[in-house]
């Protein structure tokens, strides 16, 4: 059996890694922040490695999921000098298309194989192991470690090479803006109508106005709470990347553009960390609990 390290423990990082684990895959973990890998590795009974480096060298597939482009290059840059060869490179962050194109030239020198592959679902959906996993980079090799991300994703979509599970990611990204957008305004509209925010969730929940967003965040954002899920300084980062690319491919974005402006309008007041429902206060002129 392939056995697998998962470098970022962090909101996702660690309920796949579980899910890794009750699969019988998952053979090393690694955090930065050392308390968290110790943490789970003493739970899952799994190696808990002191550096990416000796995680890399001890496994067949290494699973990344952290924050940002630079992380995730900072971390392919130090696993080169240890990775083995014919190893696999699995990276579920959410990064620019070009910054997996290049995780894969700097891999390819050492022989070894790397797949983006960004995640859909929400905290929700990696607990579940239910995630949507969009893929880009060699077909042959996604086949090779399918059984291993069935763990974690019940639907696995090869997408074509290398950056297209990136450039997918940011189509989402770009949706999740709007309906961010259009269930915040909408539910700060039935606040001023003095409705009953429970029943109106209810109902809409219900028809064809009815999300994933309304359904997992509309109650909790109307008792004006964020709670840790999706954090906005996160999406405002994958905005920046769909930004970017719609200018370079000569695409308007306008509710992309909007939304990255009200992020920032939520960062500067420190809810950076809260969850994107948090978008519900600037449309209510509420303040966070
Ligand atoms: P998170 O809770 O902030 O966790 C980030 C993880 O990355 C932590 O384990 C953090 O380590 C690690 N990390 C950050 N910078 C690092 C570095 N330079 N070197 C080593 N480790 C580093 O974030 P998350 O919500 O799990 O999201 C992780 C990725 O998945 C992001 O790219 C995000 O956009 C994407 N994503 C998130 C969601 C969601 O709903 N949350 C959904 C889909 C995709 P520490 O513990 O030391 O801070």
């Amino acid at each position: 059996m392939l056995t697998v390290g998962m470098i970022g423990l962090g909101a996702m990082g660690e309920h796949m890694a579980r899910n890794l684990a009750n699969a019988g895959y998952l053979h090393a973990l690694y955090n930065r922040t050392t308390a968290k890998a110790d943490k789970l590795g003493q739970e899952l009974n799994v190696t808990v490695a002191q550096t990416p480096e000796a995680l890399a060298a001890d496994v067949d597939i290494v699973c990344l999921c952290v924050s940002r482009d630079e992380d995730v290059l900072a971390i392919i840059h130090t696993i080169k000098k240890t990775i083995r060869q014919n190893s696999v490179v699995i990276d579920m962050s959410t990064v620019s298309n070009h910054t997996a194109k290049q995780a894969a030239a700097f891999l390819a020198c050492c022989n070894v194989d790397f797949l983006d592959a960004p995640v859909s679902g929400g905290v929700e959906g990696a607990k579940s192991g239910k995630l949507a996993m969009m893929v880009g980079g060699d077909s042959a090799v996604l086949e090779k470690v399918r059984p291993i991300l069935t763990s974690m994703a019940t639907r696995i979509v090869h997408i074509g090479a290398t950056g297209s599970g990136q450039a997918t990611k940011a189509v989402n990204q770009i949706m999740a803006a709007g309906i961010n957008q259009a269930v915040t305004e909408a539910l700060a509209f039935a606040l001023a109508q003095q409705l009953p925010m429970d029943k109106v969730i209810d109902v809409i929940s219900g028809g064809a106005a009815s999300s994933w967003f309304l359904q997992n965040r509309g109650l909790s954002m109307t008792e004006n709470h964020y709670p840790a899920g999706f954090k906005v300084a996160l999406h405002q980062k994958d905005l920046a990347i769909c930004l970017q690319m719609g200018h370079d491919s000569g695409v308007s974005l306008p509710l992309t553009l909007q939304t990255s402006d009200d992020y920032q309008q939520l960062i500067a007041e420190g809810l950076g960390e809260c969850d994107i429902s948090a978008l519900y206060c600037l449309k209510t002129n509420l303040k966070t609990k």
